[in-house]
């Protein structure tokens, strides 16, 4: 299985990659969560990402690109889930580049579509266990002790992007920027356009099945 996950913020895609991972025994590669531990580590990277994140803003290409290639190569022959790369054009370009390079081709793309008032309330509900990435909502995915992660009992956060302003710039960010990656996908018909409202499990159910597994 070698796929990208793509749509808008809050669409569920770090949810449902957790569950092809766990699934399929592909890696799950989110480079949200890569640059999340380096803002934690203040790292060279983290110093640099952190403005950029908290704003809800892209983190320039170069630096992503160098994360996720590094990221893959260390997988081996491994299949792997991409959780929120590529949000660009010249990001697109350089992940075909890279698994063109040792012949591994993208197998799909799959495309989580949610209107925008279900994205702000599922992003604004949102928590995160930031030891294990895994996430809550404070609606529709309680923890079973309030504030702890079922997996690791981290503290549950509510990040710095998940707040209104920078919610709204989010959704701006992938209208403007990152949602023309969706033509370049199609043009490689590789595209699978899931509608991802609703039951987690359902959803999961009808990617499995646009996949063919
Ligand atoms: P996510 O957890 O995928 O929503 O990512 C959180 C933040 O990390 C984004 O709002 C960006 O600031 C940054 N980020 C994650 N992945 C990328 C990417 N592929 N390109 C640029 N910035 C990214």
């Amino acid at each position: 299985m070698r796929i990208v996950l793509f749509g808008p913020p809050g669409a569920g895609k770090g949810t449902q990659a957790g569950l092809l991972s766990e699934n399929f025994g592909a890696a799950h590669i989110s480079t949200g969560d890569i640059l999340r531990e380096a803002v934690a580590n203040k790292t060279q990277v983290g110093l640099l990402a952190k403005s950029y994140m908290e704003k809800g803003e892209l983190v320039p290409d170069e630096v992503v690109i160098a994360i996720a290639k590094d990221k893959l190569e260390s997988l081996g022959d491994k299949g792997f889930i991409l959780d929120g790369f590529p949000r660009t054009i010249p990001q697109a370009k350089a992940l075909d580049a890279a698994l063109k390079d040792i012949d591994k081709p993208l197998d799909a793309v799959v495309n989580l579509q949610v209107d925008d008032e279900e994205l702000v309330r599922r992003l604004s509900g949102r928590r995160v266990c930031p030891s294990c990435g895994e996430p809550y909502h404070v609606d529709s995915k309680k923890s079973e002790v309030e504030g702890k992660c079922d997996k690791c009992e981290g503290e549950l956060v509510h990040r710095a992007d998940d707040q209104p302003e920078a919610i709204r710039n989010r959704l701006k960010v992938y209208n403007d920027q990152t949602s023309p990656v969706l033509g370049y996908y199609e043009q490689a018909r590789i595209l699978r356009n899931i509608a991802a409202c609703g039951d987690i499990q359902d959803i999961f159910g009808t990617i499995t099945t646009a996949l063919g597994e």
